[in-house]
């Protein structure tokens, strides 16, 4: 039997903007989203079945139909019949390294790993944009973990456009393992507080976005001016998620305080990112701030940003 086996990075988000509301009930976003060298490993084979199977190490990760992994296995069953009844089913290996609910994709890059993984083993020849179409049924950040690196993502996050790539910045990723924000939550909490602000209009819609494309940021990443990315990092969820959780606005003002290029949550959190110069400087600040927090729940990870998303790692 044949297997291939996929490495799925994470990514964090150098801007998310909430421009309004969408006709669907989502939000109408415009992101800068960055894939980081710190992920899982996806294995995944023929069984010779009939199920679908997941084994993952991790109590956190579901094995059941609630997986992401394992709904991305459906959605190529759906789509490609025949093929799916030559193959059978498929076991899914996930060695989880990703930090489980962090607001860094764990669950929709694995998912992704799975759709290039499925092209790869039922001999599909998608390509990248159909493999993209396909990963939009999935969830909204899975379509950029296809080709990841640097993106500009709107809509609902799952329309990309690449950025020149970024891979020379060093990353430490901070969460403490006792604190979890729920997506939804975080969501609506800053709809309750910040509807007045939305824009209505589709035409102001357009006009934010493009504003985002011509912006500083895209500048930077095109110039790759580390220094400019740390100072230009926004993300319109700390309004609503800081207040509640004021440990997490502590690391990133610790953080700050460690003359980081700059520090951010990832998404709707609680993991939160600091962008450093070379990775001396990343392990420093990381034993410097476990020193000064000095709780046991937090977590650091020391990473790079990286130009890639799934990649096949090998093939048996
Ligand atoms: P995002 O940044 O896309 O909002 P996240 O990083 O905050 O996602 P995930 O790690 O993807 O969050 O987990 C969110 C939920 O999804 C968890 O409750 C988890 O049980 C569930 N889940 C389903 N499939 C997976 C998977 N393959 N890996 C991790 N979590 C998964």
């Amino acid at each position: 039997m044949q297997s291939y086996s996929l490495f799925a990075p994470a990514k964090i988000n150098l801007h998310l903007e909430i421009i309004g509301d969408r006709p669907d009930g989502y939000h109408e976003l415009v992101m800068v989203m960055q894939s980081v060298a710190l992920g899982d490993v996806i294995d995944i084979r023929a069984n010779g079945k009939e199920e679908i199977r997941v084994f993952c190490q991790n109590p956190q990760v579901p094995l059941d139909n609630t997986n992401l992994a394992y709904k991305a296995v459906q959605l190529m069953q759906k789509n490609y019949p025949t093929q799916a009844s030559n193959f059978g089913g498929v076991d899914i290996h996930i060695e989880k390294n990703i930090p489980v609910c962090a607001g860094l994709a764990g669950g929709s890059t694995n998912a992704a790993a799975v759709l290039v993984g499925i092209n790869l083993l039922w001999g599909l020849g998608l390509t990248q944009p159909e493999l993209r179409d396909l990963a939009t049924y999935l969830g909204s950040d899975v379509p950029f973990c296809i080709a990841g690196g640097s993106a500009i993502a709107t809509g609902r996050g799952e329309q990309i456009e690449p950025l020149p790539h970024l891979d020379n910045i060093w990353v430490i990723l901070a969460k403490y393992s006792n604190i979890s924000v729920s997506t939804p939550w975080a969501y609506k909490t800053y709809r309750e507080e910040f509807h007045d602000l939305y824009i209505q209009d589709s035409h102001g819609v357009s006009q934010r976005t493009h504003a985002v494309h011509s912006g500083e940021l895209v500048r930077a990443i095109a110039h790759k001016d580390s220094k400019q990315i740390g100072k230009l990092l926004y993300n319109d969820l700390q309004k609503s998620v800081l207040p509640e959780y004021p440990e997490v606005k502590n690391l990133i003002d610790q953080f700050k305080s460690q003359n980081v290029l700059g520090a951010m949550m990832s998404g709707s959190g609680p993991t939160v990112f600091a962008l450093c110069k070379n990775q001396e400087q990343a392990n420093q600040i990381k034993n410097t701030i476990s020193k000064e927090i000095n709780d046991p729940n937090l977590e650091m990870w020391v990473t790079k940003m990286c130009s890639h998303g799934i990649i096949t790692t090998q093939h048996k």
